[in-house]
């Protein structure tokens, strides 16, 4: 390949409020069609909006959490365009003056990629278009839902790096709180810029931009597309024209869908029913000291602190819930691998199984502490750890409980163990000969007739050294 791509993203995230951004219908996914929408979202003549204070703590959050400036003035504007989906004919936006500017992202271990703004707008309505009986539908209920958008400097040059950012700010927001980012409902719409120039160049080529794209998988399909069909003009000595296009998930290419407007096809105008949104010193700190650790510090603190393999920390940073259960774990026994092992390997089996979260179990975390615990410290084996866990997960139950009642204590009383060694030797005179013998594999059959004989309960360790001597074989 001789051209090197250039990508810049717009990502739109639906913001977690209760209400919609400039009236108080419910701000829900789905319901039947138009049954959210009242005068206001609905663009009726006469109604003024008001400014959900919530969306803007939410856009501010989204600004602390991608390392930006989140500005003290802020300011929304008219754009203008006429589509069945949007009643008013504007949307409400911020274009001159946005919340939040100049912030960054490393993506793919060391590489900056500055965002230029995070803006707040409404959402438009939906249009269900209905082939067979030739007509298309209006469904209002995503009018005003508010909206931030990210948008990026130019500065990927991979679709590996946009797909670590665009997984990355998805968790943050998460994260915060900002946004769920369920990108297969649409609540985290992304789009991409793409041009591509020779290698070695420093002007950009021309740009389209592909809308909409509701997957990681489908962003990864789509620029390598575009790559493919810009290199192909320009090495026919075309060019490319500026454009939107839209990605066909089942064909695996974009198909222009219009030519890009400038800014100035939207008539821009300051909204005259909204006061500017003014955030003080004091408004800033509060809504700044309420964000929660971000997946990044806690990655560092896990593969760096806590000497966790760099997967183990992935997996565990992946569900914030999955995450602060393990951090209440380990702040209670700091026994950082031990932990992270029982939650990986054992508690997802139970989760994976039962179709559960986190949230859902009837255990805590000062239980998988105590548990790790009882296994560190010999006072049960591995094994019947995993079926204390078992029990505390169908149950519930406090582990050292759980593990008396079900005679799951490792015993080091050896003169039960010796007596049912005994008994295993007597019982087995011909294997016990064949081991004597050099038939060293079958050590393992009379072991196992002894954890038999001995229970759960039994020490292993224990019995193997006994077994051994007994046999006079060590
Ligand atoms: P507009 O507002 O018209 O969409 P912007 O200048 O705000 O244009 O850019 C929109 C997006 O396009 C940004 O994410 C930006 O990084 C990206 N972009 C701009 N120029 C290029 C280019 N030549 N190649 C790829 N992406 C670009
Ligand atoms: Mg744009
Ligand atoms: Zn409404």
């Amino acid at each position: 390949m001789r051209y090197q791509p250039v990508i810049g993203l717009e990502i739109h995230c639906e913001l977690l409020t209760d209400s919609k951004v400039f009236c108080s219908c419910r701000n829900e996914f789905g319901g039947g069609e138009n049954t959210r929408v009242c005068p206001r979202c609905s663009g009726m003549p006469g109604t003024l909006p008001i400014l959900n204070q919530n969306a803007v703590r939410l856009a501010a959050k989204a600004g602390f959490a991608t390392d930006c400036t989140v500005n003290a003035y802020s300011s929304f504007d008219r754009k203008n365009y006429f589509y069945p989906d949007l009643p008013k004919a504007y949307q409400i936006t911020q274009f001159e003056h946005p919340i939040c500017t100049d912030g960054h992202i490393t993506v793919c271990g060391d590489k900056k990629i500055r965002i230029n703004r995070i803006h707040i707008e409404e959402d438009a309505g939906k249009l269900v278009h209905d082939d067979y009986e030739g007509i298309s539908m209006a469904d209002y209920n995503r009018c005003g839902v508010p909206l931030i958008e990210i948008v990026t400097e130019p500065d990927f040059r991979s679709a590996e790096e946009v797909q670590d950012f665009v997984e990355q700010i998805a968790l943050r927001l998460k994260y915060a709180g900002v946004c769920d980012a369920r990108m297969e409902q649409g609540s985290l719409r992304v789009d991409v810029n793409i041009s591509i120039m020779p290698y070695g160049s420093d002007i950009f080529g021309t740009r389209a931009e592909i809308k909409n794209l509701n997957s990681l998988k489908a962003i990864g399909r789509a620029i390598e597309y575009e790559i493919q069909r810009q290199a192909e003009i320009l090495d026919n000595g075309g060019t490319v024209v500026q454009e939107t296009r839209r990605f066909n998930d089942n064909h695996g290419d974009t198909k222009a869908l219009r030519s890009k407007e400038e800014a100035h096809d939207y008539r821009y105008f300051p909204e005259p029913d909204i006061p500017p949104v003014l955030l003080s010193d004091d408004d800033l700190e509060d809504i700044r000291k309420s964000m929660p650790e971000l997946p990044h510090v806690r990655m560092a603190r896990y593969t760096g602190e806590y000497g966790l393999p760099h997967d183990d920390a992935q997996l565990i940073i992946s569900s914030k819930a999955f995450s602060d259960f393990y951090d209440e774990a380990v702040k209670l026994n700091p026994d950082y691998k031990q932990i992270s092992n029982i939650m990986l390997v054992e508690v997802n089996r139970h989760l994976n199984d039962s179709g559960k979260t986190i949230e859902e179990v009837l255990f805590s975390p000062s239980d998988i502490a105590e548990l790790a615990r009882m296994i560190s410290d010999g006072k049960v084996s591995n094994n019947a750890g995993k079926d204390v866990l078992k029990i505390m997960f169908e149950h519930g139950g406090k582990p050292m409980a759980i593990a008396e009642q079900n005679g799951l204590i490792m015993s080091s009383d050896t003169s039960g163990l010796e007596a049912a060694i005994d008994e295993v030797i007597a019982a087995n005179a011909d294997s016990v000969e064949s081991y004597k013998n050099g038939n060293d594999k079958i050590f393992g059959f009379l072991m196992g007739q002894v954890m038999r004989t001995i229970g759960k309960g039994g020490n292993p360790a224990l019995a193997k050294d006994i077994l051994q001597k007994k046999i006079g074989k060590e």
